[in-house]
């Protein structure tokens, strides 16, 4: 509101307030123009408003409001989408580990129904000495680690085999499995499996130690 200035004469004020009057009546317009139009635009749901809520609803504050809440539109359904793909990918994530401890379980079975066969077709009896579900795969190595070193041995006969680690400092021709030393006497050798043997695929080797 225009405040009179008493160091201005009658004539002075009365000019400054119409200069007031008329740059506050055109913004006025232009702020009632706005809200009108803001109403049109961003009307909101009016459905069941009293009377007097409904000119609530259309006052300036609310509509600024209903404006306000429009212009973040495009991040809100941005990030709308953004958790429900994230919620996605958690869900199939999720799905994806259940599924994979699930195949897991499943070799890990699978390994221990080979094994108890295996064991069996071996002469073993299941419930007698120690052989249940969990010693089957341990069991079912021993046998293959015992097998095969018959196996190979038998092939071996009086002959000699090179082994690991042999760097003797005399002439020497390798190791029989019957001894416990290579032929020169140098190393002491034994049999080993490979890492990643087992009963399905036993694989050993002569190594010094
Ligand atoms: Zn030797």
């Amino acid at each position: 509101m225009y405040r009179i200035n008493e160091n201005l004469s009658k004539e002075e004020n009365l000019e400054l307030a119409k200069a007031y009057t008329e740059k506050a009546s055109e913004l006025l317009v232009r702020f009632k123009d706005i809200i009108a139009e803001a109403n049109k635009q961003f009307p909101g749901s009016t459905f069941g408003l009293s009377k007097a809520r409904l000119e609530k609803h259309k006052s300036p504050n609310e509509a600024y409001q209903r404006v306000a809440d429009a212009a973040r539109s495009a991040y809100n359904t941005k990030s709308t989408y953004e958790m429900r793909e994230r919620i996605a990918k958690e869900k199939a994530d999720k799905e994806a580990q259940v599924e994979k401890i699930k195949q897991i379980e499943a070799e890990k079975n699978n390994l221990a129904n080979e094994a108890i066969a295996y064991c069996i077709a071996n002469g073993r009896i299941f419930g007698q000495d120690g052989f249940t579900i969990d010693t089957a795969i341990s069991i079912a190595n021993d046998i293959a680690y015992i097998k095969e070193k018959a196996k190979r041995e038998a092939e071996i006969g009086d002959g000699y085999i090179s082994f690991d680690g042999q760097n003797c400092e005399d002439e020497c021709a390798g190791w029989n499995p019957k001894d416990r030393r290579c032929e020169c006497g140098n190393r002491r050798v034994s049999w080993t499996d490979g890492y990643y043997s087992d009963f399905r695929n036993m694989s050993i080797y002569a190594e010094a130690y």
